[in-house]
């Protein structure tokens, strides 16, 4: 997701101090120039739960992202830094995957949806995507869907919230194929658009659209318990054609994202995180009295399946 000064460039808000004055008027902070640790959602989303580094540029090339998100989550078996965190803190985890990252349910997993095709789909894309075929065809046949239940997780969260829960929402949003429209309702059909403008128009609609409605759920969410902690993030910034982005003098788009937060008023003295990887660091801060250090901010190049240089890491600098 795009940070607001991006998206103010690109004409797709028309004011991003009007947006943060009315999210500061909720209590909710944007957190400007906010870093992404990875570029890939794989590793970016590993990053952000296992609040740490699953990989760096010294660490040896890998061939399938099995260790990393959502793979980490689905073996209960291999034990990683986010299962450790959830037995520590005794903590229960709720999942909302997806089609690319579907959820299955373990001893520290439960799923807020549960959609059997999915994990098929899932294992089958898995399988291709490992393969020598992905080089062959370079084609990802990525099919999303369940945005529409994760709208309405947002618009209406209906679970009844109970202390010492962990809630991950993996939105997809704003993200093709499109679906909302102006006025952020269901469109009866999904755009897929190769022409510019179109996808531009498309994701202003989703981005405003996902700028209010989480505004209203973070809002929602600590009347429920003023103790409860929200963020609202993107796993990594997003890119319009080279040329649409050079027009208006924005490079490094992937490394930057959208990044908000809701926290009780105990956590105010705290440091807010600067980047993915302190996320959840800075969570346990806010809600336990141990002190977790921050990791330093780093920010690492990576690749999907597909590229030559999948499986490498280099470290931007
Ligand atoms: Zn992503």
């Amino acid at each position: 997701m795009k940070t607001l000064e991006s998206a103010e460039k690109l004409k797709i808000i028309k004011n991003k101090q009007e947006i943060i004055n009315s999210l500061e008027k909720d209590e909710i902070y944007y957190k400007k120039d906010f870093l992404v640790n990875y570029d890939t959602t794989y590793l970016s989303l590993a990053s952000l739960l296992q609040g740490a580094y699953p990989i760096n540029d010294k660490s040896k090339r890998y061939k399938t992202r099995k260790n990393f998100y959502p793979h980490f989550l689905l073996d209960q078996k291999k034990d990683n830094n986010f299962f450790k965190i959830l037995r520590k803190t005794k903590k229960n985890f709720f999942y909302l995957g997806n089609s690319n990252a579907p959820c299955q349910k373990n001893i520290y997993v439960n799923c807020l949806r549960d959609n059997k095709s999915e994990k098929l789909f899932s294992m089958v894309n898995l399988f291709y995507i490992d393969s020598i075929f992905i080089y062959a065809f370079n084609y990802i046949p990525y099919k999303y869907y369940n945005p529409y239940e994760a709208i309405n997780f947002i618009n209406m969260p209906k679970n009844v919230f109970k202390k010492n829960e962990i809630y991950f929402l993996h939105v997809l949003n704003p993200h093709p194929p499109y679906f909302l429209n102006k006025n952020c309702n269901f469109k009866k059909k999904l755009t897929k658009t190769k022409n510019q403008q179109e996808e531009i128009q498309n994701y202003t609609y989703a981005y405003n659209c996902l700028i209010k409605m989480t505004q209203k759920f973070m809002k929602k969410i600590s009347e429920i318990d003023n103790d409860n902690l929200v963020f609202v993030m993107g796993d990594h910034g997003w890119s319009f054609s080279e040329e649409t982005m050079k027009k208006s003098n924005l490079t490094d788009n992937k490394f930057k994202t959208y990044f908000t937060y809701k926290a009780p008023s105990r956590c105010s003295q705290l440091i807010p995180p600067n980047s993915i990887v302190n996320v959840l660091r800075f969570a346990l801060n806010c809600n336990g009295s141990n002190k977790i250090n921050y990791l330093e901010d780093l920010q690492f190049k990576t690749f999907y399946e597909g590229h030559e240089n999948y499986g490498k890491v280099f470290l931007k600098n």
